[in-house]
């Protein structure tokens, strides 16, 4: 998506493809974590591969080290980053992480590895991997505007363990997390 002339940068949210990506999912992505965060997103295509991270042992990414990665990157303004891979994550005290995020960074990231049916040995379905990924997406993201784990099941900040627990949560906020969200992201600044 273009910039609008005078968009204030500092906004944006980029969505990052790491490694190779559904460019239809990418801009499914897009489109519905603009509407969640009222923000402008844009798709970052600056080549980024998953394998320095890659730990061949454990024949996944780390995630940390793609968040670290993202957030050396330079960038215009201060936006909201999300890497998206086709990667199995993991960080180290876990077998397999979806996402991990930076709680109030700039830097997330989200595997699709396991949101897919076919990772559990059935038919391939788009329209449950978009909606595991959009829930994802917006997870992971409302952690980087300082969103913690919530109890509330319809609320898609509640943690998922396994892609069951994805998919039983909601696909939005709870009114709890939602104000929250608001303070974050219309922030109440002194004049000058
Ligand atoms: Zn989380
Ligand atoms: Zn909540």
């Amino acid at each position: 998506m273009e910039l609008k002339r005078g968009t204030r940068v500092a906004d944006e949210i980029i969505i990052l493809p790491i490694g190779a990506a559904d460019p239809a999912l990418i801009e499914f992505l897009s489109l519905t974590v603009g509407q969640a965060f009222g923000r402008d997103v844009r798709a970052g295509w600056a080549a980024m591969a998953p394998d320095f991270a890659y730990d061949p042992v454990r024949r996944q990414v780390h995630s940390t080290m793609l968040i670290d990665r993202i957030e050396a990157m330079p960038h215009a303004g201060d936006p909201k980053v999300l890497g998206v891979t086709e990667a199995d994550l993991f960080i180290p005290i876990f077998t397999f992480v979806f996402g991990e995020a930076r709680l109030g960074g700039r830097a997330a990231v989200m595997s699709v590895a396991r949101l897919r049916e076919s990772h559990y040995g059935r038919d391939d379905d788009p329209r449950v991997l978009y909606r595991r990924a959009e829930k994802e997406a917006l997870h992971e993201l409302g952690h980087t505007f300082g969103l913690v784990h919530c109890l509330d099941y319809g609320c898609v900040m509640h943690f998922a363990n396994t892609v069951e627990d994805v998919d039983i949560k909601g696909d939005g906020f709870c009114a709890k997390c939602e104000r929250r969200l608001a303070t974050r992201l219309n922030p109440r600044r002194s004049p000058g």
